[in-house]
């Protein structure tokens, strides 16, 4: 019984994204000023991103056009292949049916530039010169390169300390697209010097990362910022995975009982999952949408749901979100890309209205099953994408042990092929098991502003 693949006949794409404002049964809190704690207008973000990407922030629009040379760019890649892991139910001795969908294909190696080349493309239509933006892994830095290389659009990327040292290869790549990388926190930035001052060795974090790249496009005219997750026009791009997945899963015949997603900002989960929950907010299947995250970065299982900052030095708005604190900096294991204190409001408001679950997995469980997958089905999965496959294992060992025969889909959000070190460390036994960095936390947390939490 080998694996089957599941591919669109003529690679078909969606023509639009999905956008679950319009279903959702209450609306999203809106972002609030951080001098003020009034709502914000869509004007107060023209700084920082393009008209066009604003609208789409703020929009309750169901479906939502994919202007065309978009799609001529994610053809290139899509539709991404979906396929049914029978050697991993095998090897598993399950019951249930088991399919990943595989955004590995992508020439970064992962779901990210399915909203790249969109935010480069509206950016290109309104006139602007450069992009600053910020990278934990490299995974976003390197999806953010390649777009702006292909809209020519100049790109400038603040990457996570501990990353840019512990992965030069992603540096290559941005590099070999035209990008420049500077490792966070630098001494380029105000807020990466004051940082500095207070802590040389700091390691960094995506909340440090983002304060910087939002400082350089705050102070240049030319220049707009570009964020890799967490902001609702991110997770609106995502959505053709999910779309994608519905029509896959329809050709094998099948439906999903439980869809699952790694989650460090809450893109891809929300990418492949809002679909789905948008039928069951319509009317259509019940299905479970679990939400799988790293023990040393609990944001969904352990963080409240409060008004934030995006980032360290507090430039962005406040969003209601589940958080950890924005000073939090989470210890430097090997999932880089799920180093970050907050979670997309739109990913932590489904989580408050009872839409979706989450599960947190420490990264000894999440690599033993990653290597365990690479067995069955051949694919290295990225570290970020080991929690949604320890997330996938778990239920099909449930499905094993409670007799159900469910089916289970979740998504690969990418390839390890940049992340072999990682490999070997586990292989080694030097990864150590974060837990709950509880007192951190709570020192992080005792920082959140006063606006909007009673
Ligand atoms: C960036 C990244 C993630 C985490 O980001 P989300 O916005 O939560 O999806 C997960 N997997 C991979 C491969 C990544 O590059």
């Amino acid at each position: 019984m080998d694996s089957i693949k599941y591919l669109l006949p003529d690679n078909e794409i969606p023509q639009t994204w999905y956008n679950i404002a319009a279903d959702l049964p209450e609306p999203l809190p809106p972002f609030l000023h951080p001098g003020t704690g009034e709502p914000i207008s869509p004007e107060d973000l023209s700084p920082l991103f393009p008209k066009a990407l604003i609208e789409q922030e703020v929009s309750t629009e169901r479906w939502i056009a994919i202007p065309e040379e978009i799609r001529q760019i994610l053809a290139q890649w899509r539709c991404t292949p979906l396929y049914r892991a029978r050697r991993l139910e095998k090897a598993l001795n399950t019951p249930a049916r088991i399919y990943y969908k595989y955004e590995g294909v992508s020439p970064s190696g992962s779901h990210k530039p399915n909203t790249a080349v969109p935010q480069a493309y509206y950016n290109k239509q309104e006139g602007v010169k450069k992009i600053s933006t910020e990278t934990g892994a490299g995974q976003w830095g390197s999806s953010m390169g390649m777009a702006c290389q292909m809209f020519g659009l100049e790109c400038l990327v603040h990457m996570v300390k501990v990353s840019y040292n512990q992965k030069p290869y992603r540096r290559a790549l941005m590099e070999a697209y035209n990008a420049t990388c500077i490792a966070s926190p630098s001494d380029t930035t105000e807020a990466g010097r004051a940082i500095l001052e207070k802590d040389p060795d700091c390691p960094g974090s995506l909340g440090i990362a983002i304060s910087e790249a939002v400082e350089v496009a705050a102070k240049n005219d030319d220049t707009k910022y570009c964020l890799g997750s967490v902001l609702n026009h991110v997770l609106l791009h995502q959505t053709v995975i999910g779309l994608e997945s519905q029509k896959q899963m329809e050709m094998a015949g099948d439906s999903p009982d439980v869809v699952i997603g790694c989650a460090g900002g809450g893109s891809n989960f929300a990418g492949i999952a809002f679909p789905f929950i948008g039928e069951k907010l319509r009317g259509g299947k019940n299905v479970r949408a679990i939400a799988v995250e790293p023990t040393a970065c609990p944001t969904l299982t352990q963080g409240p749901l409060k008004y934030d900052f995006g980032d360290t030095a507090h430039l962005t708005p406040l969003v209601k979100m589940n958080t950890l604190g924005s000073s939090f900096v989470p210890p430097s294991f090997h999932s880089g890309g799920l180093r970050y204190h907050g979670m997309a409001p739109l990913v932590s408001h489904a989580m408050s209205l009872g839409l979706m679950e989450a599960q947190a997995y420490n990264q000894i469980e999440a690599f033993t099953a990653g290597v365990e997958f690479a067995k069955a089905e051949g694919i290295i999965p990225a570290p970020e994408s080991t929690h949604a496959v320890v997330g996938a294992i778990r239920e099909a060992e449930r499905c094993r042990e409670e007799g159900k025969d469910e089916t289970i889909l979740f998504c690969l959000s990418g390839h390890g092929h940049f992340d072999m070190q990682a490999y070997i460390d586990f292989h080694e036994g030097k990864l150590q098991d974060y837990e709950f960095p509880e007192e951190e936390i709570g020192m992080a947390l005792s920082g959140l502003p006063s606006f909007g939490n009673e």
